[in-house]
């Protein structure tokens, strides 16, 4: 078995059109959800979206990343900073943990300040619930604003 770890990546369909930029940099960087890997080998193996709510994708996609060495399966963060949030991130992540037997880690990039200023305008992280799913990409505000 390889020292690398294999990495994964599943984005909310609404961004399909991301170019990635801001999940590749952060793991170059080894920021926001990604600073597991601080000092390990690791490589993205792995770019999907969840093909638009209910997320059907998210039944197959992990098939293929498991087929091609993926150990890690990062939700981005743009399910988690999206108006509204996805309500499904903690399905998502136990369905692919229990069926697959793959590690779930929610988030890849820092949440960008701008949408940190607008969620916490509209309180929807107050929760303890999602106080958990933000706290690997919450960051500081120093980062925060590098990613907006
Ligand atoms: S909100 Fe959730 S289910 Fe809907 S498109 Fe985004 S990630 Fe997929």
């Amino acid at each position: 078995m390889s020292d690398v770890v294999r990495v994964g990546i599943i984005i909310c369909h609404r961004y399909h059109t991301c170019a990635g930029g801001k999940c590749f940099r952060a793991f170059e960087n080894r920021e926001g959800a990604f600073d597991v890997y601080e000092n390990r080998d690791a490589k993205i193996v792995s770019y999907t979206t969840c093909d638009g709510c209910p997320g059907g994708n998210v039944e197959y996609a992990p098939e293929e990343m498991k087929k091609n060495g993926v150990e890690v399966v990062h939700l981005a963060t743009g399910m988690v900073v999206g108006y509204p949030p996805c309500p499904r991130i903690s399905h998502f992540k136990r369905y692919i943990e229990e069926r697959y037997g793959l590690r779930v880690v929610v988030g890849t990039h820092p949440i960008p300040q701008k949408y940190y200023d607008m969620h916490s305008r509209l309180g929807t992280w107050k929760s303890a619930f999602w106080q958990e799913i933000i706290k690997p990409t919450l960051a500081d505000e120093r980062i925060r604003i590098a990613y907006n």
